[in-house]
């Protein structure tokens, strides 16, 4: 197997080389050349395995054999035995055919642990074996920097920068990285915002002469490694529900895409999905490109849902390439003009999306409704993300007959702003993070300034 762009001009690469590149240079992502595929007996084998074995099963045609088999199980074993429940990934029952993905167990309680925990693994292993280092650089409002960090602390050929915006995250959310005391990782609060944070890590991986050659690693959803991870949870869900016997659907509180277009893949490799139903916060770019084929970019709106607070889908984009049957040319075509101008798909594959894909927006007062009512109805919790899901679910899902299954994206603790707006006294956090208000913390405070960033990864690399 080969990765190829979805622009249609970059060169095809290994899997080696596609989890250290991130983006294509043609600025489209990587993607598989050809689709691996499940079988039915593949699927009913799968029944009662663990979900290491199965993620091991779902992965290994990706990996390609660029990894030994004994290895790369080790690596998945080690990966999810970070999670702290027996069943990595939970499904919880909510009423007679809903159920809930619970994907927060791992360490910072978001479902971006389930890659990240593997991701950097998978790059320490490489490396080791090209007798390489790295730096990772990345810029975060919440999520995504801390899964990042936990999942590279015990890497031992990787540095990882970490850039925040000074005193604008939460208290969880900043703990949750800057009490990680490895000495290969680096918290850096920037005094801006977090385009200032965003702006200085993309101008670095532009030119990254700062670094005298030594190669820098994107951790973001682009990466296909991240991709690949969380097709498992699909096809481990589905299989625990009846699959390959009978289908189900997946309901996906969605942002950069990431998530649910690992779903897709699932079905693409013969899982029986009936239909996927994209939730979306206020910042609705999916759900009105699918409801209205609106593809244009609107003002980014702070929302509840802060994870899901984004003005463009960068993975849409690999959905783009399979709706436009591989059509690089047609995909660039598009997403050049998307740039500067509200756009729309063409007709033919807008309705093959349609055929997929439902979806639905949630606003602000909804969620704190979803969060009474689900709580009402069931006696959980929902995080304010997965409460997009419940109710997206709720909305689209085309029959009765057919398990929904919502993707608990965070835990509720994670989110306990939206949770006490919803009138609950407030969750704890689980056992093995309730001394996280008393963990030392290591950060360092910079000006918003290239220079000085660009200083500090150069000096503090090891
Ligand atoms: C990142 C994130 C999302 C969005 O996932 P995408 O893969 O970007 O669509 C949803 N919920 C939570 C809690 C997240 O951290």
């Amino acid at each position: 197997m080969r990765y190829i762009s979805t622009r249609g001009q970059a060169p095809a690469l290994s899997f080696e080389e596609v989890v250290l590149t991130g983006m294509a240079s043609d600025g489209g992502l990587y993607v598989p050349d050809e689709i691996p595929t499940l079988s039915h007996d593949d699927l009913a084998a799968m029944a009662g395995l663990s979900y290491a074995e199965i993620a091991f099963r779902v992965m290994k045609p990706y990996v390609n054999g660029e990894i030994d088999d004994a290895i790369f199980r080790g690596i998945v074993e080690e990966a999810y035995a970070t999670f702290s429940h027996d069943a990595v990934v939970p499904l919880n029952q909510l009423d007679a055919n809903h159920f809930l993905l619970e994907l927060f167990h791992g360490p910072t309680l978001a479902f971006k642990d389930v890659a990240l925990q593997l991701l950097g693994r998978i790059l320490d292993h490489f490396l080791q074996k090209r007798g390489e280092r790295a730096v990772i650089m990345g810029a975060t409002s919440g999520d995504t920097g801390s899964a990042a960090i936990e999942g590279c602390r015990h890497c031992d050929n990787l540095d990882i920068f970490i850039l925040h915006p000074h005193q604008r995250v939460s208290e969880v959310q900043r703990r949750q990285m800057t009490t990680v005391l490895a000495d290969n990782v680096f918290n850096v609060a920037i005094e801006g915002n977090f385009d200032d944070a965003q702006a200085m890590v993309k101008a670095s991986f532009a030119d990254q002469g700062f670094l005298d050659g030594t190669r820098l690693v994107a951790v973001n959803s682009i990466n296909w490694a991240r991709i690949m991870a969380q097709i498992v949870y699909y096809v481990a869900s589905a299989v625990a529900l009846g699959a390959p016997h009978r289908a189900v659907s997946f309901c996906v509180p969605s942002a950069n895409f990431g998530n649910v277009f690992a779903g897709y893949m699932a079905k693409r490799m013969g899982l029986p999905v009936k239909q996927f139903i994209i939730a979306t916060n206020a910042n609705d770019i999916l759900h009105r490109t699918l409801a209205d084929n609106d593809f244009s970019k609107q003002e980014l709106v702070a929302t509840l849902a802060p994870s899901m607070d984004i003005v463009v889908s960068s993975n849409f984009e690999r959905l783009l390439f399979e709706a436009y049957e591989r059509d690089g040319a047609s995909v660039k075509a598009l997403l050049e003009r998307f740039q500067s101008e509200p756009s729309a798909l063409a007709e033919a594959p807008l309705a093959r999306l349609r055929e997929s894909f439902a979806s639905h927006s949630v606003d602000d007062a909804t969620i704190l409704e979803v969060i009474r009512e689900a709580h009402h109805r069931t006696q959980e919790i929902l995080d304010p993300h997965t409460a997009t899901g419940y109710r997206a679910a709720e909305q689209e899902r085309a029959d009765a007959a057919t398990p929904v299954i919502t993707l608990a994206t965070a835990h509720p603790a994670k989110f306990a702003e939206a949770v006490v707006k919803a009138g609950f006294p407030g969750v704890p956090l689980p056992p093995h993070m309730d001394d996280l208000l008393e963990r030392e913390e290591r950060y360092t405070v910079l000006p918003a300034e290239l220079s000085a960033v660009q200083q500090f990864v150069a000096e503090n690399r090891r």
